[in-house]
């Protein structure tokens, strides 16, 4: 399988305002404690965030997200055992991951506990370890107070302009040739040398992750597996058109740094995982590497040979061939591959699980709905790594309502559905498929709710005020027979996100 380096880890920060030689001058010494509050924060978050979510390339994947997420969480709890994040941070802020199918290899820690993680990093991680060593370092500029301390020194600058510089860098990272064509000379510099937190921040960034790697359940080696690949792809790809690789202090102090920390005769960490290695299967596939690619991995299994390579190989190379033929609309061939898969995933449960879900979104995709619910029974859901009665991790969920819509019968999958939503409620896929649901069950008023409610998990209040006021149209012409509870909740939650849209717009 091609596994192209195309770039470093890439942190993006930044300002298109100040000259060099000014701000770095203004560089605040670490911990003189002029940082911007948490709520402050949070709030530049959710306005940055608000756009990614409009950005076709940052996609709710269910499977990728579920484990990424996964990873995440361990981090965080970890974090919070050892004293790193305070209970008002812990509240206040997102913890959330945004997956963004670029190729490129990044990941990147936004204000408010906001993270982005492309697709091109997911690929490209050889282990579980690995993946933590990036989120966990990414982790610890937020709980570090890194980016407050970098807000902050940009002043006057008001959110919307705050904003706005930092979706810039998120654009310039992605494409760096016409985000230099749109901005001129010198600004440009400017942008290019602002991008990155001081080197003490990262040091410190490093340091406080790798603490959290062993209490969350990683291996530290991680670290230095990932920090060896960023210098494979700093010697292969140093062409300039990443600042990050030339001005970045990755190669010799921040990698000495880390293998002084592994201690001597540690053992070494556990090979990957099945799951590990079918998700970074996945992602490759979901980066869009091209119809000739797909075509490559869908062939890869009939190799001569292939079934003597080892099980770590044949694993992901099963599941890139089963998803490149679902997107190439190859079911037959899709459906011989994930039948090689179920094989040999067959005693590792949660290979096994995502087997199923690779099913299950297989048969949705061939149309055949009925055949998507047998991979996706509560007795078969209910496997090994599921204790009976635990509720339906999330991809099953919304699979499985995506299949019941097709049969006609998602009314089933309203309840479960409210309740994912009411502790859940930022999940705007959740709350999209529950509209859906509504509708099927003759529900109007309350599927147009749930739709309001997608929009505020979104941030966005516009969109969610003119739902609501769509909500009270309907009840209005529903006289009597309207349902009176829901239209009372709907004129609450009206009058909530009328003041938030408020408060958004007053914030410039
Ligand atoms: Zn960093």
């Amino acid at each position: 399988m091609g596994r192209a380096l195309a770039a470093s880890l890439l942190i993006v920060f930044g300002t298109a305002q100040a000259p060099v030689a000014l701000a770095q001058s203004q560089l605040p010494m670490m911990g003189d404690g002029a940082e911007m509050t948490t709520s402050a924060e949070r709030k530049l978050g959710d306005r940055i965030i608000r756009e990614l979510y409009r950005d076709p390339d940052y996609i709710d994947d269910a499977v990728l997200q579920e484990y990424v997420q996964g990873l995440f969480q361990a981090l965080v709890q970890a974090a919070q055992e050892r004293g790193e994040l305070s209970p008002e941070l812990q509240e206040r802020f997102a913890w959330q991951i945004l997956l963004g199918r670029d190729r490129t290899v990044n990941a990147f820690a936004l204000p408010g506990g906001y993270f982005g993680v492309h697709l091109g990093l997911i690929g490209v991680v050889g282990t579980r370890d690995e993946l933590a060593s990036v989120l966990a370092h990414e982790l610890s500029h937020v709980t570090q107070r890194h980016i407050a301390r970098l807000m902050a020194q940009q002043g006057r600058q008001t959110p919307l302009m705050l904003g706005a510089m930092i979706l810039g860098a998120l654009a310039a990272a992605k494409n760096p040739a016409a985000a230099q064509a749109m901005m001129v000379g010198g600004q440009a510099l400017a942008v290019q040398n602002q991008l990155n937190f001081s080197r003490d921040m990262e040091r410190e960034a490093d340091r406080v992750g790798f603490g959290l790697m062993q209490p969350a359940g990683f291996a530290p080696q991680g670290f230095v597996g990932m920090f060896d690949k960023l210098q494979q792809a700093n010697r292969i790809n140093d062409n300039g058109s990443w600042p990050y690789l030339r001005s970045h202090p990755l190669t010799t102090q921040r990698i000495a740094d880390m293998h002084s920390r592994i201690p001597q005769g540690a053992a070494a960490p556990a090979p990957a995982t099945l799951e590990h290695l079918m998700m970074a299967a996945r992602a490759r596939v979901l980066m869009r590497p091209g119809v000739d690619t797909w075509r490559q991995w869908v062939a890869e299994p009939q190799d001569a040979g292939f079934s003597a390579r080892p099980l770590a190989q044949r694993v992901p190379a099963w599941y890139a061939a089963t998803l490149a033929a679902v997107q190439l609309g190859n079911m037959a061939a899709a459906r011989q591959s994930l039948r090689g898969l179920q094989a040999d995933v067959r005693g590792d449960a949660a290979a096994a699980r995502q087997a199923r879900l690779l099913g299950a979104e297989l048969e949705l995709a061939a149309g055949d709905a009925p055949a998507a619910l047998t991979y996706l029974q509560d007795s078969v859901v209910a496997g090994a790594e599921k204790k009976a009665g635990a509720p339906m991790g999330r991809p099953e969920m919304l699979l499985r309502t995506q299949a019941l819509l097709r049969t006609g019968a998602a009314a089933d999958m309203a309840g479960p559905l409210q309740t994912w939503v009411t502790s859940h409620p930022g999940d705007a896929t959740a709350w999209q498929l529950l509209a859906q649901a509504w509708q099927q069950q003759k529900q109007p008023l309350r599927a147009v709710r749930a739709e309001a409610e997608a929009q505020v998990a979104r941030y966005d209040y516009a969109a969610a005020v003119d739902r609501f006021k769509a909500g009270q149209d309907l009840a209005r012409r529903g006289g009597a027979a309207a349902d009176h509870i829901e239209a009372s909740i709907i004129d609450t939650r009206l009058r909530a996100v009328q003041s938030l849209l408020k408060e958004q717009a007053a914030e410039r």
